[in-house]
């Protein structure tokens, strides 16, 4: 399976990391070693002293399909979740200035925490979803999927065309505005509208 990102898709956030709104949707790819477990803890890796959390709707690819349209995009999911694109922002800031991949900053070990379950979207609307996340019993970040530049039907449209999409690969769909730095000891929770999908203690 694979797991997409986008990245860029909250204006407010472009704004944060100030960066330019894509004019196209900007993405890049994890590999499946980037899943942390259910119930896992996240160990802080040696390589890099900044890693921030960026918590994401997921979407995930219920059938094959390539070079799907926007009209027919709904077709191809009906569940979403909520997970965490971890980014060592370090190496992420010494990537940009030298013109370079993201890889090492975004497809490490873990970096891509999953809720423990999806929520289906029968009589929900993809585009009108609330959720935020907590760092240590506080509000960090809080998001609703209508604030996204590339609706999700934009974004399955757009990354089929270069890669067919499968039955399991996964869609991180952008960050909100509130991104920020985890330490050892800390606590994250994610939730879409009040319930909690997701609880990682930092290692
Ligand atoms: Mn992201």
């Amino acid at each position: 399976m694979k797991i997409f990102c986008i990245g860029r898709n909250y204006a407010n956030h472009a704004k944060e990391m100030n960066a330019s709104l894509p004019e196209k949707p900007l993405f890049f790819m994890k590999p499946d070693t980037a899943l942390l477990g259910k119930k896992a803890d996240f160990y802080y890796p040696d390589f890099t002293k900044d890693i921030h959390y960026e918590c994401e709707l997921v979407i995930r690819i219920r059938k094959v399909g390539k070079n799907i349209s926007e009209k027919f995009a709904h077709e191809y999911y009906d569940q979403v979740g909520i997970g965490i694109d971890f980014t060592a922002r370090d190496l992420q800031s010494e990537c940009k200035e030298n013109g370079h991949p993201w890889e090492i900053a975004k497809a490490f070990d873990n970096s891509a925490p999953l809720g423990t379950h999806f929520i289906s979207l029968e009589n929900k609307d993809v585009q009108n979803i609330n959720f935020h996340l907590k760092k240590n019993g506080e509000i960090v970040q809080k998001g609703n999927s209508q604030d996204m530049i590339f609706s999700v039907s934009k974004i399955i449209a757009y990354l089929s065309q270069f890669c067919t999409l499968k039955t399991g690969d996964l869609i991180f769909t952008g960050t909100p505005e509130g991104v920020g730095s985890i330490a050892i000891g800390d606590r994250l929770e994610a939730f879409i509208e009040e319930e909690k999908l997701l609880d990682l203690k930092i290692k």
